[in-house]
């Protein structure tokens, strides 16, 4: 069969069964409940104006790959920080939380190992444990119970990780950390968590970890990324200098793709310094967030959230989440449906987002509609 008519069969599977997407270009004028860019610094005025002042003194490209000559003095700094701040001896930027993912699960594991994946984990992470030799187990999600079941079980030669989302990016619940760190301890395994959606939000903003009350040691690997709350690209590992010298010589996403430009590390730079001065932000996600969780509940719509910025309405049907979302839009309200196989079969959803930039007005027209929409709606 001709190749193109084959790719256009597979499509029109994937519009019948509602599970089309297309990419469009946002007005600007929308209400967007859908970005990552929780604390508004995407667009930081304090940012920009510091990159104008800078900008004759940076390489707009970093011109090949960390190992190669496309380390920088600016991503120095910006490591170096991001250890201050996450408490590590050490950081390793990378060009993305998907490429950080991917590399460092396939660096650090061998044959031998096992890793323990959450079931919810994020794309970049079974991608990662696709790419590694070692054995996977998948354990409920946010189930100690099951993933100590499991962990027991292993008697292998190897080295044992234990792999989770910090702040899951489809529900918007938290791993019980302080529980996983117990069973972790217990068998000696190695946690690597990641910190994509809880970096700037949690913990005082310095991630998962920290909103435990617990300190890094060397048994806990943090990856996050630069892109959410930080409103800008790329990703980081922290760790101890062991593991980050380990992974300048073996991770193949980091040796073999080009450093980030240093105009990416300057805004990531001041990004991160704007965050630890000024906690108002996250501060005023939580409190909007909550509040929407509130107004919802008083209009008996039961929206799930669990102390994050991010907040789900799940309908079960693909249909249905891609008529609200329609709906929405025609009010200049931006949801959007999230979709198998983002998020397992029958449990398409409304992610709503909540970002510093929103208002209390905002969030009461968004409930306001929903009400509208979900009892005018007749499947
Ligand atoms: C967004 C996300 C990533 C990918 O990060 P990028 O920098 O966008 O590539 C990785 N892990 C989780 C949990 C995420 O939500």
């Amino acid at each position: 069969m001709n190749f193109s008519k084959l790719l256009k069969q597979k499509l029109d599977r994937i519009k019948e069964n509602n599970l089309y997407r297309n990419r469009c270009i946002l007005p600007d004028d929308l209400i967007d409940f859908s970005s990552n860019d929780y604390l508004a610094l995407k667009d930081s005025k304090e940012t920009k104006e510091k990159l104008c002042l800078n900008i004759e003194k940076l390489s707009l490209g970093s011109g090949a790959s960390s190992l190669i000559s496309g380390y920088k003095d600016v991503q120095k700094q910006l490591e170096e920080e991001l250890s201050k701040f996450k408490e590590t001896e050490s950081c390793l930027v990378v060009g993305s939380g998907y490429l950080a993912n991917t590399g460092l699960i396939q660096a650090i594991t061998s044959q031998e190992d096992i890793v323990f994946s959450d079931q919810l984990n994020h794309a970049s992470i079974i991608d990662g444990i696709r790419l590694s030799k070692a054995k996977k187990v998948i354990y409920r999600h946010n189930d100690m119970n099951d993933l100590e079941d499991k962990i027991k079980k292993e008697k292998n030669r190897g080295l044992k990780f234990i792999i989770t989302d910090g702040v899951f990016s489809m529900e918007g619940d938290v791993v019980p950390f302080d529980q996983l760190k117990t069973i972790a301890d217990r068998y000696n395994a190695v946690i690597i968590v990641d910190d994509a959606h809880a970096t700037g939000i949690i913990g005082e903003g310095k991630g998962t970890v920290f909103h435990f009350g617990l300190k890094p040691d060397e048994n806990i690997i943090q990856v996050g990324t630069l892109s959410k709350a930080l409103g800008s690209y790329g990703a980081f590992i922290c760790g101890s200098n062991i593991l980050i010298d380990y992974l300048i010589n073996r991770m193949r996403t980091q040796i073999f793709s080009t450093a980030l430009s240093p105009v990416q590390n300057f805004i990531s730079l001041s990004n991160l310094k704007i965050i630890q001065r000024e906690p108002f932000r996250r501060e005023k996600v939580l409190k909007l967030s909550e509040y929407l969780y509130k107004q919802a509940k008083k209009e008996r719509i039961n929206l799930n959230f669990y102390g994050t910025p991010i907040l789900t309405l799940i309908v079960g049907d693909e249909k249905k989440a891609l008529h609200i979302r329609d709906k929405l839009l025609e009010n200049r309200l931006f949801v959007q449906a999230i979709r198998p196989p983002t998020v397992p079969e029958g449990s398409a959803r409304l992610r709503i987002t909540i970002s510093y930039k929103h208002s209390d007005n905002d969030i009461n027209l968004l409930v306001k509609f929903l009400k509208e929409i979900l009892e005018n709606y007749h499947g």
